[in-house]
């Protein structure tokens, strides 16, 4: 097995990849078969290794996007390397039928590492959000006598594209169109607790109709914008006085970026309920909603996935999870995530007039333009691409950053140049 220290000095060497690039990419054939959903640059990534990737053409980009904070070990780890190819050849598929022992190993780790009891697998953060709502939605009926419950969340959260999914994300922008939405949410601000209070007293005016209140502990699309400490305490309080559910979309923040295993760690809270999807897997999709047996109220039947917790996907994302401690990737992300925000707050210095902040947990960190900017996040997430660096929008005032948890301090030296450099061509 490699190191990290070998990794880290040279991944080309260690993870033996060649030189060929994918040559012969046709992006006219490609736009003329796929649908047209997704925005996307004109660049074909062929090859990974590492921190990095390489493009049609042979072009190398330190990659601070990880499939947007996906791919938790970066690219061809041998580790996820191993995984996956031990898993192929043993057993990749069976029914949930039957037992699945490598997804019993996983729900394990999941709940040694976390306040939940039990885990539901599924394939994404939209199906692990879609879970846990069903889940409120039964809870509300069995154990507080609601009709019809409803579930609070939050403005500028993100929670998927399923349509109960986007109904929860409160953003018009993902809405609009697919009316009619499903009905029993309902928006408060973030990080303020009055207006939940208000919220939660008003719904249940003639008795009780709340049931969860969805929230992420950190808001990723919506900005990169970290839970306030003071609130998720008032949250929690709430939610325990009126038998709310709480319930953590963990699918940003999960497994290891925030420089602990959870999010809600850094809020001194524990929720319900937790959804996760993205980092878990380190690439391959894997979803999975976990709860306290307190709130365990789907029975047999009531819930399911055909893919869901595979032998393949499990065992790979097993892998991840173990790596994450024995490679000590909370302590590298705590860390690397400290140097990058050390580096994007001297950027918010010498460019007053272009940034108002750097924020973020660990390995999630936002670089929030000015109001008066004249340009918006996608502008130097173009021109950081030009210098090799890739990065993503998170809204149209916040450049992401969210590298593989394996970055190391020279691979961040070196996004920070590359960034610098950017800025200065726009600027
Ligand atoms: C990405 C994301 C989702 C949706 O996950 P998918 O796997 O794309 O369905 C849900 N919630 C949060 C917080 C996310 O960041």
């Amino acid at each position: 097995m490699v190191s990290l220290k070998q990794l880290v000095k040279n991944p080309l060497k260690v993870f033996g990849a060649g030189t060929k690039a994918g040559k012969g990419f046709r992006p006219e054939v490609f736009d003329s078969h796929v649908m047209t959903t997704y925005g996307r640059f004109p660049l074909a990534l062929t090859r990974g290794a590492g921190c990095r990737v390489w493009d049609d053409q042979g072009h190398e980009y330190l990659d601070f996007v990880a499939g947007i904070a996906t791919c938790t070990l970066g690219h061809a780890h041998p580790i996820m390397v191993e995984a996956v190819t031990q898993q192929i050849q043993k057993l990749h598929h069976v029914s949930n039928l039957y037992y699945i022992p490598e997804q019993g190993a996983l729900a394990q780790w999941l709940t040694e590492h976390s306040c939940a009891d039990r885990v539901f697998f599924c394939n994404s953060g939209a199906e692990a959000n879609e879970g846990a709502i069903k889940l409120a939605r039964k809870y509300g009926h069995t154990e507080l006598g609601i009709d019809e419950p409803v579930v609070i969340t939050a403005k500028a959260s993100f929670h998927g594209r399923t349509l109960a999914t986007i109904t929860a994300t409160g953003q018009p922008k993902y809405q609009k169109s697919f009316s009619p939405l499903v009905p029993g949410f309902h928006y408060v601000p973030f990080n303020d607790g009055d207006a939940l209070e208000g919220a939660i007293a008003s719904l249940n005016a003639s008795g009780p109709r709340v049931a969860a209140i969805l929230l992420e502990a950190l808001q990723g699309e919506g900005g990169v914008n970290p839970g306030n400490v003071e609130y998720f305490q008032r949250v929690r309080q709430l939610c325990d006085q009126h038998k709310i559910l709480l319930i953590l979309d963990e699918v940003q923040v999960g497994v290891g970026r925030t420089g602990k295993v959870w999010g809600y760690e850094n809020l001194g809270i524990e929720p319900d309920v937790i959804t996760v999807a993205k980092g878990l897997g380190g690439g391959v999709p894997i979803g999975a909603m976990m709860c306290k047996s307190s709130c365990d109220v789907l029975g047999p039947g009531e819930h399911a996935s055909t893919y869901g917790g595979n032998p393949f996907v499990c065992g790979v994302a097993l892998a991840v999870c173990q790596t994450l401690e024995s490679e000590n990737l909370m302590a590298n992300a705590s860390a690397r995530g400290q140097q990058l925000r050390q580096g994007l707050l001297k950027l918010v210095d010498a460019y007053p007039e272009l940034f108002e902040q750097a924020r973020g947990w660990g390995l999630i960190n936002g670089l929030v333009l000015n109001g008066d900017a004249p340009l918006t996040s996608l502008d130097i997430v173009k021109a950081a691409m030009n210098e090799g660096l890739l990065l993503v929008p998170a809204g149209p005032n916040v450049v992401r950053f969210v590298p593989p948890l394996i970055v190391s301090a020279a691979d961040v030296d070196e996004a920070l140049k590359k960034l610098s450099k950017a800025v200065k061509i726009l600027s």
